[in-house]
């Protein structure tokens, strides 16, 4: 691989990450703002379950789908087909992560380790209704001031799971 293609590939990717993880903030905040399917989220909080990996997932992938296409399109007419296909797979990846993260604060938020409390845990818990609107990443709330801490303590140190706990999701 040219070093120009990694650039390329590698750009594209984060490029994915960022606009997906702000979309994955936008989105949240708008509905509870009532703009987007606010009654559909507003259920979501009464029950306090998620709908398994796979139903979070189809609900992160198939609403930008034209939007994924539209800018994959875009850069393959700009003669940028890794950038288009690293554009789309960065997404697609995002949207897989995403919903992992959304199961796994819904199931066992103890096992969020890569933030510093588990964001989307706390959001249900405290019933939030103008914070916490990350889930998989927690920057956007740093970013536009709608991070809060909480005094979330796990119930067990993220050492006594074993690895398997991590798979014990649901899935569908
Ligand atoms: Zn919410
Ligand atoms: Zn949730």
């Amino acid at each position: 691989m040219s070093w120009l293609v990694f650039v390329e590939l590698s750009a594209a990717f984060v490029l994915a990450f960022f606009i997906s993880s702000l979309a994955e903030y936008v989105v949240h905040r708008l509905m509870h703002t009532g703009l987007i399917n606010a009654n559909i989220h507003a259920d979501h909080h009464k029950e306090g379950g998620a709908q398994g990996w796979f139903l979070e997932f189809k609900d992160y992938i198939v609403p930008p789908i034209p939007a994924i296409v539209g800018v994959s399109a875009l850069l393959w007419y700009f003669e940028l087909p890794v950038a288009a296909a690293s554009f789309a797979a960065g997404v697609v990846i995002y949207g897989s992560l995403a919903a992992y993260a959304h199961q796994l604060q819904h199931d066992n938020p103890d096992l969020c380790f890569w933030l510093p409390q588990p964001v989307h845990f706390t959001h249900h818990q405290d019933k939030m209704w103008h914070h916490n609107f990350g889930i998989l990443v927690d920057f956007w709330d740093r970013v536009f001031g709608t991070y809060k801490s909480t005094d979330y303590l796990p119930g067990k140190k993220i050492y006594e799971y074993p690895l398997s706990a991590y798979f014990k999701i649901k899935w569908f």
